[in-house]
């Protein structure tokens, strides 16, 4: 069996449900540990959420111990300590946690007992993404045991948080890497990001993401005397026809165009007789550079002073857009690579749901994001074709090869 699908497995059978991490990251770090990587775990105050991150540099300004006067001198959540991470600086992010099973009944194995039935291995987190967790920590222990006079930093970041709400996760390691002065230049996200083909698809980017609790006030009564009452249902609907009908953009050569949903609407008790004197609504909008949560935020507000609506509304940025250059190295190693590697030419494109990249690509890091067939990723059965773990493995080693060598 191959290093990678080993590992895979082992992963697998740990049952790292979110925010759980299960001992996964012990076992990487128990592989990245003895060919000389520094590995520490990082963690929030006490959220459940473990992150590990593991460095690497041949250069022997490089210093990831970290200096116990200065240690000493900055206590705090922080160690401050002056930690050095020559460039270029290249870290792989990916995350140990999976989401539940469902039922289990529903699969036609035990989704934490990995299998291989008709060359696919089936198990919850097989696509998404133990098997690219797997396939990182192997490529990075292989170039840096063949290349040892590599250049610069190399690294892997995990986290136990990225399909839950990501308290404690990745947007706290940005702020360490951030007052530690840590910044990679490029990151590599294993999300699985093929689709009908492996090496299909290669994500350059990512669209923004705010969601929007509203809550719309009228006045509630008996709909026998609609004088006396002011319907919040109502309202609502018209809101929503409003923000539906609205024209944000029509998207640019990265970006498809900006969208929006209505993902909740509560309004009523369930008695014919009452309209309703409030209404909350939820909603969403994945949208492009051509937009900001400011813009769409100051659209909103027009649209319920043009309705004459009051109500209160909560936003929530999850995640502003992000682009790396086509042309830029990164991308161009990741592509190459795919097609040596795949013989499949893929596709750029900045679709799909947000990923952690979003977290690292404020730190002015390039992100790309690649990986296996995510056709069955959060589904009973899931699975990854076993074949592909020793490409995608051979994949990030060739792009570790061309930033590195
Ligand atoms: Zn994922």
């Amino acid at each position: 069996m191959s290093d990678t699908l080993e590992l895979a497995k082992k992963l697998i059978s740990l049952k790292s449900v979110t925010p759980e991490d299960a001992g996964c990251q012990e076992v990487l770090s128990g592989i990245l540990e003895p060919v000389g990587f520094k590995c520490r775990t990082l963690r929030e105050g006490m959220y459940p959420t473990f992150n590990l991150l593991a460095l690497h540099s041949a250069d022997p300004q490089a210093s990831f111990e970290g200096d116990p006067a200065l240690l000493k001198s900055n206590p705090g959540p922080y160690d401050a300590s002056g930690l050095k991470a020559p460039g270029p600086f290249t870290i792989f992010l990916g995350h140990t946690d999976v989401v539940g099973p469902g039922d289990t009944a529903a699969w036609t194995s035990d989704p934490f007992d990995p299998v291989i039935r008709d060359g696919m291995l089936y198990g919850r987190g097989a696509a998404d993404m133990k098997s690219s967790d797997a396939a990182m920590t192997i490529a990075l222990r292989n170039f840096v045991t063949r290349h040892p006079d590599y250049k610069g930093t190399v690294g892997l970041l995990m986290t136990s948080n990225e399909e839950g709400d990501a308290v404690g996760g990745i947007p706290y390691v940005a702020e360490w890497l951030k007052k530690e002065k840590l910044y990679p230049q490029y990151c590599i996200v294993g999300e699985p990001s093929s689709s009908g083909k492996f090496g299909d698809t290669i994500k350059i980017g990512r669209r923004g993401s705010m969601t929007a609790h509203i809550t719309i006030n009228g006045k509630q009564g008996h709909v026998a005397y609609p004088h006396q009452i002011d319907n919040a249902a109502h309202k609502g609907a018209q809101l929503i026809a409003a923000l539906v009908e609205h024209h944000l953009d029509d998207g640019n050569e990265d970006f498809p165009p900006s969208s929006f949903n209505v993902t909740n609407f509560n309004a009523g008790m369930g008695a014919e007789n009452v309209a309703p004197g409030t209404c909350q609504i939820m909603c969403n909008w994945r949208f492009n550079p051509l937009q900001t949560p400011v813009k769409l935020q100051r659209m909103m507000e027009k649209k319920m002073e043009q309705l004459g609506i009051y109500a209160t509304v909560r936003y929530v940025v999850n995640g502003l857009p992000f682009i790396s250059s086509r042309d830029g190295l990164l991308v161009n190693a990741m592509r190459d690579a795919v097609i040596a590697n795949t013989g499949v030419t893929p596709d750029l494109n900045t679709l799909g749901g947000t990923s952690d990249g979003r977290f690292i690509a404020p730190l002015g890091t390039e992100v790309v994001e690649f990986g296996p067939i995510n056709a069955t990723i959060h589904q009973v059965n899931e699975n990854v074709c076993a074949a592909d773990l020793d490409t995608l493995t051979a994949i990030y080693e060739q792009v570790l090869e061309k930033l590195h060598l």
